[in-house]
């Protein structure tokens, strides 16, 4: 079964812009898809449609097999990963990590439980007192990534993760955000610009271009055309 499927997905911005045009895209479990293209092609759009933070004109969107078109944000099984990594400034890493969980009255043993289990796979559980104005981009990145692991998602969504960081962390990022996301093993839709780091992280891409999926497939297969 698809984890995430889009079926006939159409955004239309008020004043006429038509920013998806009826893609129609099947994510199996476990898969770790990049949707790649130029600005404006509608893959922010298409991320922030799953993640349920905009309302979509047509079609369907299901996530482990139920349909969210009317599910909220807050109770749809995903987690999303954003550029600016959306930290709470006045917040401890361990309380940025465990704030989700609080919101949804998660026992005090399984958040910590948790929130120490996800530090462990990020490397930062020597940063769990500090607050966000004390970390590197880098440590910042790994503390959003936390806060998205401790949730146990069935999927991560990630809006341009790494577009903040200067060239040499990016990269480093990029084997740190795949080697998590294997450990974890959860699906996940990822949205960049960067050729590279889509071929460089996806198991399957998804080339967009003003509106339309363009190309579909495995990094090897694509880009490589006469
Ligand atoms: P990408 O993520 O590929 O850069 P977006 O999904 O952000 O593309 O945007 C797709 C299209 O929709 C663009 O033409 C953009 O200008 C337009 N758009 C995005 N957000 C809005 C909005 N809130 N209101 C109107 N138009 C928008
Ligand atoms: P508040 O800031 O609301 O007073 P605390 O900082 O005392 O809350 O933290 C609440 C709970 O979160 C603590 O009981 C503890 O279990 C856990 N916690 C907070 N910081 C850490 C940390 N660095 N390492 C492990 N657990 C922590």
């Amino acid at each position: 079964m698809a984890q995430v499927s889009l079926r006939r997905l159409v955004k239309e911005y008020e004043g006429g812009v038509q920013a998806v045009k009826g893609i129609d895209l099947e994510i199996a479990d476990h898969e770790f898809v990049v949707l790649v293209g130029p600005s404006g092609c509608g893959k922010s759009t298409t991320l922030r449609m799953i993640a349920g933070l905009e309302d979509i004109t047509g079609g369907e969107i299901s996530i482990g097999g139920t349909v969210v078109n009317d599910i909220p944000p807050r109770d749809r099984d995903i987690a999303m990963v954003f550029q600016n990594y959306a930290l709470y400034p006045h917040m401890t890493v361990f309380d940025n990590m465990a704030f989700g969980l609080v919101l949804r009255k998660f026992r005090k043993e399984e958040i910590q439980r948790r929130v120490m289990e996800a530090a462990r796979i990020l490397d930062i559980t020597q940063l769990l007192d500090r607050k966000p104005r004390a970390l590197s981009g880098g440590q910042r990145q790994r503390v959003a990534m936390g806060r998205a692991i401790v949730r146990d998602p069935k999927v991560f969504l990630f809006d341009e993760p790494l577009s903040n960081l200067d060239a040499k962390l990016r990269v480093q990022m990029r084997t740190e955000i795949k080697k998590v996301v294997q450990t974890v093993r959860t699906t996940t839709v990822y949205v960049t610009h960067d050729q590279v780091e889509a071929m460089t992280l996806a198991d399957r891409v998804v080339v967009m271009n003003g509106g339309i999926i363009e190309q579909v497939g495995p990094p090897q297969e694509l880009y490589h055309r006469p």
